[in-house]
């Protein structure tokens, strides 16, 4: 068998979609599994849509998510350049090929006279396809001496080159996921494959370069699937070893009908990219995974997802599981719908496997920023690996440990309103107090003797434990939330505990 070499190859038109990114880890998955070699490869021919900052952002992207090349970052591998703009004579020399062997000929209908017979068409209730049937027609080579080409080319007319596309023939192609693909060929028009910038298009730079980088899969996105059978034409014509091929399935809407987009996202909240994007031309900016917590690893085990499927019960994986077990024959053919909620849920799983000191690591960062100060030493460690410990379970982003647990580390200033007005009654600051005077001599300040000399007062005096329970979770806590609250005692100490309770006393007041 051949050498495994794959490729990702994007066009910087814009932020990567987490269809992109998939569609990039399945290539890598593959790469890896089999020792073989994963290229990136930027397709920039179509100047026109070209963004700056796009290419950045995707390779910013793909490190982040883990995905790495053996081949095109910074030019590194022996079958480079790997930036199509940089290739422009390799696609000429081969465009000249077809040309001279009469499978390409130029054309010179401008966009005038192509407007006008496309018009004249539909007048007639018809769809207009530049092909066998209406080549003849057109202003192109195929009608002209070779003098008059000479001619016309010598004086600098714009042209195109166009791919002459064979009549009525069956195209029947082989795709690793969707088995046998047929098309007629009278279905595909005469493909533009220069343009008249001297740049090729997406489809012959792209057959040349596969062939050139030796790439033995090609692993891309359905919405190529309408160009397959221009691609094996074109294979054909250039008598060329296919690469084989794989067209992964769609990722749709969470609901309704239709491929995921951006505005999805947007409208829904949750992240469409992996990491944030600011378009420049309307000042949007998009949500991306890493900068709402996710971690790489939750990413790349969601992406896995969909589309494929392990072909057992097991969901959580690691990089290194799903290189060992990914298999392109499990991959669906039919649309994968992105479910936000089950995105959350990896993370949740992930930050589940993580060790308390690897979540410290990841903490002590938020904390300083929220905090204002230095969270070194081992007291603030020790203490943030207590928080997380009672935390975790819950918590799906790192970021929670704050959202769940800001009041271990600092006093609240607010309280919930809901909460003040269901639990804190008219007799309540008295009843604090007393608990003020009560717990004060509390020794040793620990949540089980807390829990059982508090236990003993409130059965004392006969009132419901609530009474005492739920004021005092909203003096420390600032809402009815939270652990055990004879813990969060314990953690808070006792002279904090005694200034929240007197804090929330004269704040709340009635
Ligand atoms: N440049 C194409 C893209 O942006 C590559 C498609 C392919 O992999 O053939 O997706």
């Amino acid at each position: 068998m051949k050498d495994i070499r794959v490729r990702f190859a994007p066009s910087p038109t814009g932020p990567l979609h987490i269809g992109g990114v998939r569609t990039a880890l399945f290539n890598y998955l593959l790469a890896k599994q089999s020792g073989g070699k994963m290229i990136l490869r930027i397709e920039d021919t179509d100047q026109t849509r070209f963004v700056p900052g796009a290419e950045e952002y995707i390779k910013n992207s793909l490190a982040w998510t883990g995905i790495e090349f053996d081949e095109g970052v910074n030019d590194k591998g022996d079958f480079g350049p790997y930036k199509q703009s940089e290739r422009k004579e390799i696609y000429q020399k081969y465009i000249q090929e077809l040309l001279d062997a009469g499978k390409a000929y130029y054309a010179f209908d401008t966009p005038e006279s192509l407007d006008k017979i496309r018009k004249e068409f539909e007048t007639k209730g018809e769809r207009f396809m530049y092909n066998h049937a209406t080549r003849s027609l057109m202003d192109n080579s195929l009608n002209m001496t070779d003098d008059e080409v000479k001619e016309r080319l010598s004086k600098a007319e714009p042209y195109v080159i166009r791919f002459k596309i064979p009549e009525n023939k069956e195209i029947v192609m082989q795709d690793l996921i969707r088995g046998e693909v047929r098309v007629n060929s009278n279905t595909l028009d005469d493909k533009v494959l220069m343009k008249s910038d001297g740049l090729p298009t997406y489809h012959l730079a792209n057959i040349v370069d596969d062939h050139l980088m030796q790439i033995s899969h090609v692993i891309r996105g359905e919405e190529w699937l309408p160009s397959f059978a221009l691609h094996y034409l074109l294979y054909d014509a250039f008598g060329w070893e296919k690469p084989q091929f794989a067209h992964l399935p769609l990722i749709m809407k969470p609901v309704g009908k239709g491929k995921l987009s951006k505005r999805d996202g947007a409208k829904m909240g949750f992240p469409v990219f992996p990491m944030a994007w600011k378009d420049d031309k309307t000042g949007e900016i998009y949500a991306g995974y890493k900068e709402d917590g996710y971690f790489p690893e939750s990413f790349v085990n969601l992406l896995a997802l969909l589309g494929w499927n392990p072909g057992t019960e097991q969901e959580v994986f690691t990089m290194d599981e799903l290189i060992e077990i990914f298999d392109l024959s499990r991959v669906n053919k039919s649309g994968a719908k992105f479910d936000p909620e089950k995105a959350k849920w990896f993370q949740h799983q992930h930050l589940q496997r993580k060790s308390t000191n690897e979540l410290v690591d990841l903490f002590l960062p938020v904390l300083q920023e929220k905090l204002g100060y230095t969270t070194e030493g081992k007291a603030i460690r020790d203490y943030s690996k207590k928080v997380i410990e009672l935390l975790k379970e819950r918590a799906t982003f790192v970021k929670d440990f704050w959202e769940q647990g800001a009041f271990f580390f600092t006093a609240p200033t607010e309280y919930g309103a809901k909460a003040v007005k269901k639990q804190w009654k008219a007799d309540t600051p008295d009843l604090m107090k007393e608990l003020i005077e009560m717990i004060k001599d509390i020794e040793p300040w620990q949540a089980s003797n807390l829990k059982e000399k508090i236990s003993v007062w409130i059965n004392q005096k006969e009132i419901g434990f609530g009474k005492v329970m739920q004021p005092l979770r909203l003096s420390l806590v600032g809402d009815l939330k939270g652990p055990d609250l004879f813990v969060i005692m314990e953690m808070l100490g006792k002279a904090e505990t005694l200034k929240r309770i007197a804090q929330a006393v004269s704040v709340l007041k009635k």
